[in-house]
């Protein structure tokens, strides 16, 4: 069988103390370290990773059966080890064999076949694509959306550097990313399905859903995983911009299953139908008047909630404070552990995506700076690059 190998070496830094970090974060994702004679090992889908930690120099070894698996697990890396070591990505070099692809394997271009009001505040554009494979899943379906520059009539794409790392276009040709969830996917057929929320002071995603046409294209990276653990009993709870994930979610649970959602929209004219097993209890708030992301409407409900001992989970997303406080209600009020429960910031009130996340990117940080616990987990939705 063939071995691809690639590595890297990163020095002067707490070596074992930031290789402790990464994999803490890692096991937290669901992945498995294993302590080895030279370090550890950890496997992420098809690839072997090998760490070794030897006074102040991490060493990371990638050994891959594909060029796709060596370029996705090496570039999984690449962004965490930047984050934990705290460097700048672009110091991180790679020797070894080096994937060959003109573009981001998992880069794709979507083609904008039709778009449908939902309902006032939501759109659902549908985009024909080839090779869509990689995007069928349960489980990692969010993506990047990579949008155009309003009159780029002829759009750049990412491309691969001669460093092995992906290049996205610049200037006039400078390509917006936003993070969004795959409503709908049939890649037998070519196509899938996004529902873009239209907010206020609309930023490149919300403004492009506006004016989409068909025709018109935009890209796509990904996918991103992490989404609810079916359980027994479950608490789902949104504003609009979960939405297209809690349908997703609900349409994959067992009929038996047990608990609540709870759907913050703007007006009862944006509620739409959902498939919710009988067991499960749906409410929907109405902000009316108010501002989105300034009330405690959805927050005070789902505190309201009883959360019963057994085998449950939980999973919020909205906006970034309504997010802090309900984590912070789950951990030390309900006593929730990590694997109970998956609390993500989809968007923060008064800031774009590249500036939430800038709390997440090391390059548009304060020195000394962090990223926060929303930047990270919003990250680990979708992946941080365009792979
Ligand atoms: C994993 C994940 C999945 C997501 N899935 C979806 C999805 O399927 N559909 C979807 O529409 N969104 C989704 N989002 C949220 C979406 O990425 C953000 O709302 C994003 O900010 C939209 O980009 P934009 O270019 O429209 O606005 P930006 O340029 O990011 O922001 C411009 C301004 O708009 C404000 N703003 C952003 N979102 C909203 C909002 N919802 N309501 C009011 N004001 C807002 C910001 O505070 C900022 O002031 C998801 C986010 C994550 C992390």
């Amino acid at each position: 069988m063939t071995v691809l190998i690639t590595q890297t070496a990163l020095s002067g830094l707490a070596a074992s103390t930031v290789l402790r970090s990464l994999l803490e974060h890692l096991v937290e994702h669901d992945f498995v370290a294993v302590q080895a004679e030279h370090g550890w090992t950890l496997d992420y889908e098809g690839a072997q990773i090998l760490f070794h930690a030897d006074g102040d120099t991490l060493s990371v070894q990638v050994q891959a059966p594909t060029q796709e698996t060596l370029f996705d697990a090496r570039m999984m890396i690449h962004h965490h080890l930047a984050e934990f070591a705290a460097c700048e990505p672009e110091f991180i070099r790679w020797e070894g064999d080096s994937p060959q692809f003109e573009r981001p394997p998992a880069f794709r271009i979507l083609t904008v076949v039709s778009a449908q009001q939902v309902s006032p505040h939501l759109r659902r554009i549908r985009f024909h694509s080839e090779n869509l494979a990689r995007y069928q899943s349960d489980e990692d379906f969010h993506c990047k959306l990579l949008i155009p520059r309003p009159g780029n009539a002829d759009p750049e794409w990412p491309t691969m550097g001669t460093d092995g790392l992906p290049r996205l276009p610049s200037g006039d040709k400078q390509l917006d990313m936003r993070t969004y969830t795959i409503r709908r996917i049939d890649a037998s057929a070519s196509w899938l399905e996004i529902d873009f929320v239209l907010h206020e002071d609309a930023g490149p995603g919300s403004a492009w859903a506006v004016q989409a046409q068909a025709g018109q294209q935009i890209g796509i990276s990904g996918p991103g995983g992490r989404t609810a653990r079916p359980a027994e009993w479950m608490l789902l709870a949104a504003d609009e911009t979960g939405l297209p994930a809690v349908a997703r979610i609900l349409e994959g649970l067992s009929a038996g299953t047990r608990g609540k959602v709870i759907l913050e929209v703007q007006a009862a004219s944006d509620a739409i139908p959902l498939n919710v097993p009988e067991g499960m209890d749906l409410s929907w708030i109405y902000r009316n008047e108010a501002t989105p992301g300034t009330g405690r409407q959805l927050v005070d409900a789902i505190r309201a909630c009883t959360i019963p001992e057994g085998d449950r989970f939980v999973w919020v997303a909205g906006e970034f404070s309504m997010v802090q406080e309900v984590r912070t209600w789950l951990r030390q009020d309900c006593g929730l552990t990590g694997k109970e429960q998956l609390v993500v910031a989809y968007w923060r009130l008064g800031m774009d995506e590249t500036r939430m996340k800038s709390g997440g990117r090391r390059s548009e940080r304060e020195p000394g700076e962090s990223q926060t616990e929303e930047a990270r987990a919003a990250d680990d939705q979708a992946g941080n690059t365009p792979e």
